[in-house]
């Protein structure tokens, strides 16, 4: 199979020839693995990806290590061996933790990247399939819709009205018209090959069926890949806030450092002492461990909420989740189940029951119309049972399983129930030409050849749309013309079924007299025949009724948009308890009269909008933006992609949603759930709780930290910490614990409070006072055991220096569980909630330990064996600090 050929001049047979598949049957299951092992996988190499070893490196490209890898080069030449060791271990150690948590946080990204990828449909087998895009072979058989991102190079081999966005490829913004036929002329560049799709355009309208010719890097993408642009890794706004502020702490501690240094060497402390202190102090005020964590605790975020089933595509949805005000969801298939059955019927002037294998003659013929004016595909051939003149003999459990959408693969359910098989149907009655369904459009019909020959428009669609274009009516059989208080009636128990939480839809058709040509029967939606209506129940999700009551406790305002008719979407979102009984539904209609300026001053109050259109959808995100509102909304058409954009946090859905919608989407639901969108919203306001914890950790411990330092300096006294020991602190033991925290559980029920504002500072809440009382409360205790073991003891200096060490490790070991809660103090919080904090603060505390005990590391470390009193001190002076500021 040459990657070269001119795919557009074959024919069909040819092609078949060409690329050894079958019209009807596609690939052979086996044959598709063994090109798969063949040709590789469908996907575009990523040339700029970054290795282990380059994160490994890139731990060591930051300022403070430099500065370090210089002062251990600087201890080394002048002859302190020792110093430079420790440094220099100290740094690989950091580097270490570093570049685990860089990995981590990289594996999880591109896991997500994975589970976002698009699906493709394809038959092989003779059955349809959904595979992972990247699993497409040449010569595999496709079926692409509206919507739909073309996966591969591809050759159509039938189409329907097929129009495609190239503009990706050829630069060129208008949609092109593609078309099945063979094209005799060679040498076509790519916008002239009108028979062909090719991998990363747009299908804008139609479907069709077409015949993989190339994939990966073969494919006229793959060829240009160095040419896209490649998706940066962008920081979020959180990201990008707490870089600003490592810039300002930077600089900060730097001229602190220096004044420190400065007031030494001028209390008389040696130079190199100062200048080791200088570095190990700079070290110590920047928390440079800082985004390193931010963005594993939002890596790992993601990672649970795709557990969830919410699939982040943006990281910055993460944050933005969190500050949610308004939730603006569609109705079907997410604040309901999307398992419909057909209930009621209106026919022949009356509303029935539908009863499986009941009054099937009477039912056949609307559901006849209703189920071939769909696109559904069998998943698996009929299973045909041997009594086949039993009426009924499609019994529930005999009906294959279909695919498609999921009104539609109701009516075709329904059809089987009637005790009729949907593949005669399609053999007896050949559909020529098709109108597909579009929200806009609200209605689809196709052009059918009967058996007797003649051609008929079957139309099925939203109540009002059909009637407004029916002629006649047919009762018991005879078509007769449609008079206004037929059209009343109709309306009438249209209105009965809605109120009866049923989505409705008209079925009709239309004769013709003269055979007219197979084109796009969209024209010849009128003088319809009127036949009846179809009521089918989709009831509202158990869980969305709890999603929306959480959705209220936590300050945020559902609110449903649908396609669907006024009456449905208000008793469904009473059922929700979206709205109270009677409440205030908007039609599209009503939106469409109002001015921009009006709609902005009601949007506040409506909860409800029906039977909305798309670019509707885009006006009431803009007037809820305008109104300060942070908009969360849902949508699944080509058609949404503009509100799903406008929005902060667009959300599409996994199973029902166009490769276009979840493109532009931050979000992607796997379950097309509400109640997931809620969780994932809970997700967003934990990590940022957990981010807000960790940083009023390690700051706090920062001042903590330069406060000791800076008080046995101004009182002339020796040095209370080591270089090294500071170095250890900040780099090594106080980093498991600020991880933990990140992980931490919710220890505060963050879906009681109201969305925060999203302009609100990090440091909100009295957290600064928090962080200033705390760091002088540890810096204090430092002093303490300092000058205790000095004074009060008469102990020497590296036992008074192992005190001061002690207490202050040990003060931040206490400290962080104080930081687990903003409302409750710790003791409030059960401990086995955060088992990494556990576990993180016991390797911190046995790694203090082994630094005193163990002869290796006090020899580097110069720390001294403490007897039971200074360890009493040393306990005494590392809690009282937390227990007074929890009390306080
Ligand atoms: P939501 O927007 O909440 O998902 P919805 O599914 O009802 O609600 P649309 O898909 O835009 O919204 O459908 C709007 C209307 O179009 C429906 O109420 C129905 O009358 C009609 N309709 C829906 N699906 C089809 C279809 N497959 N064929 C013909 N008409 C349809």
């Amino acid at each position: 199979m040459a990657i070269e050929r001119e795919y557009y001049l074959f024919n069909k047979e040819e092609l078949q020839d060409l690329l050894a598949f079958t019209e009807d049957k596609g690939l052979s299951k086996r044959e598709a693995v063994r090109r798969l092992y063949e040709y590789g996988r469908n996907i575009i190499r990523e040339s700029d990806k970054k290795g282990v070893f380059t994160i490994f490196i890139d731990q060591f490209r930051d300022f403070m290590i430099m500065i370090l890898m210089a002062a251990s080069c600087l201890s080394f030449v002048m002859g302190e061996f020792s110093d430079a060791v420790s440094i220099l271990a100290i740094i690989i150690l950091n580097g270490l933790m570093g570049f685990i948590q860089e990995y981590r946080a990289e594996k999880s990204l591109a896991a997500l990247k994975k589970l976002a990828s698009p699906n493709a449909r394809v038959i092989r087998d003779g059955l349809l399939e959904e595979v992972d895009a990247e699993e497409l072979v040449p010569g595999d058989l496709i079926i692409l819709e509206a919507g739909d991102r073309v996966p591969a190079d591809a050759r159509i081999i039938s189409t329907k009205g097929l129009q495609v966005d190239e503009s990706l490829l050829t630069g060129e913004s208008v949609t092109v018209e593609k078309t099945e036929r063979s094209i005799d002329r060679r040498g076509l560049v790519l916008a002239e090959q009108k028979n062909m799709l090719f991998m990363g355009t747009a299908i804008t309208r139609g479907k069709c069926r077409a015949v993989v010719v190339a994939t990966g890097m073969n494919t006229e993408m793959g060829r240009i890949a160095y040419l896209l642009e490649r998706e940066e890794n962008r920081l979020t706004p959180l990201q990008r806030r707490l870089k600003d502020l490592g810039r300002w702490l930077v600089s900060l501690s730097l001229i602190m450092t220096l004044l420190i240094v400065l007031i030494g060497i001028l209390k008389g402390q040696s130079i190199y002492n100062m200048f080791m202190a200088g570095v190990s102090l700079a070290v110590a005020a920047i928390p440079e461990g800082l985004p390193a964590i931010v963005t594993l605790v939002l890596a790992v975020g993601v990672q649970k909420m795709s557990r969830n089933n919410a699939i982040v595509r943006k990281l910055q949805a993460v944050e933005t989740l969190g500050c949610s005000t308004v939730i603006c969801s569609d109705k079907t298939g997410t604040l309901t189940e999307n398992q419909m059955s057909v209930k009621k019927l209106y026919i022949n002037r009356r509303i029935m029951a539908f009863e499986p294998g009941g009054k099937n003659i009477v039912f056949e013929k609307i559901l006849r119309i209703a189920a071939l004016c769909s696109n559904v595909e069998l998943r698996k051939e009929e299973r045909r049972s041997p009594f086949r003149k039993v009426k009924g003999f499609f019994s529930s459990n005999s009906i294959p399983e279909l695919m498609g959408d999921p009104t539609e693969t109701t009516l075709v359910k329904a059809y089987y129930e009637t005790g009729h098989s949907y593949t005669d149907l399609k053999k007896q009655y050949q559909v020529i030409a098709e109108e597909g369904f579009d929200s806009e459009r609200k209605r689809m019909s196709v052009l059918v050849e009967t058996p007797g020959k003649r051609r008929e428009l079957w139309i099925k669609g939203a109540v009002e749309l059909i009637l407004e274009r029916c002629k006649y009516i047919e009762n018991e059989g005879i078509r007769v013309p449609v008079t206004n208080k037929d059209k009343a009636d109709i309306l009438k128990a249209n209105e009965i079924m809605a109120g009866e939480a049923l989505r409705v839809l008209a079925v009709a058709y239309r004769p013709f007299r003269t055979n007219i040509r197979a084109e796009s029967p969209g024209r010849f939606e009128n003088e319809l025949v009127f036949v009846g209506l179809v009521g089918m129940i989709d009831p509202p999700r158990v869980e969305a009724c709890q999603a929306v009551a959480s959705c209220y406790r936590a300050g945020i305002r559902p609110v449903m948009i649908t396609g669907d008719h006024s009456i449905t979407a208000a008793v469904i979102a009473e059922e929700l308890g979206i709205i109270p009984a009677g409440g205030k539904v908007m039609t599209g209609d009503e939106l469409k009269k109002m001015a921009d300026q009006e709609l902005k001053e009601k949007v506040d109050e409506i909860q409800v909008y029906a039977r909305i259109a798309p670019e509707e959808k885009l006006r009431i995100v803009r007037a809820l933006r305008e109104k300060g509102e942070i908009v969360a909304m849902t949508g699944d058409g080509v058609n949404d992609a503009p509100a799903l954009k406008e929005a902060d946090i667009g959300i599409a859905m996994g199973k029902k949603g166009t490769d276009v919608s979840k493109e532009v989407s931050a979000l992607i639901l796997a379950d097309d759930n509400f109640a997931t969108i809620v969780k994932a919203v809970e997700e967003g306001r934990k990590i940022y709780n957990n981010i807000r914890k960790f940083i009023k950790y390690l700051l706090a411990c920062n001042i903590g930290e330069l406060l000791s330092i800076f008080i046995g300096i101004v009182m002339g006294l020796p040095l209370p910490l080591l270089p090294i020991q500071i170095l250890w602190v900040n780099l090594v033991t106080d980093g498991l614990p600020a991880l933990a925290l990140g992980l931490d559980n919710d220890s505060d029920d963050v879906m009681k409070r109201p969305p925060r504002d999203p302009e609100e500072s990090i440091f909100s809440h009295g957290m600064t006072g928090h962080i200033i009382s705390e760091g002088i409360l540890i810096g204090i205790s430092t002093m303490a055991a300092f000058l205790l073991a000095i004074y009060r003891y008469g102990a020497d200096l590296d036992t008074a220096r192992t005190m001061a060490f002690s207490t202050l490790v040990f003060s931040q070991l206490f400290f962080v569980f104080s930081c687990r809660s903003e409302e409750h103090s710790f003791w409030e919080i059960p401990l086995y909630t955060n088992m990494y904090l556990i576990g993180a603060v016991f390797i911190s505390t046995v790694m203090q330990l082994a630094v005193i005990y163990l002869p290796f590391f006090s020899k580097y470390f110069q720390t001294q064996l403490l007897n039971s009193g200074q360890w009493s001190v040393v306990f005494l002076l590392s809690c009282w600090s937390t227990i007074a500021v929890d009390l306080i």
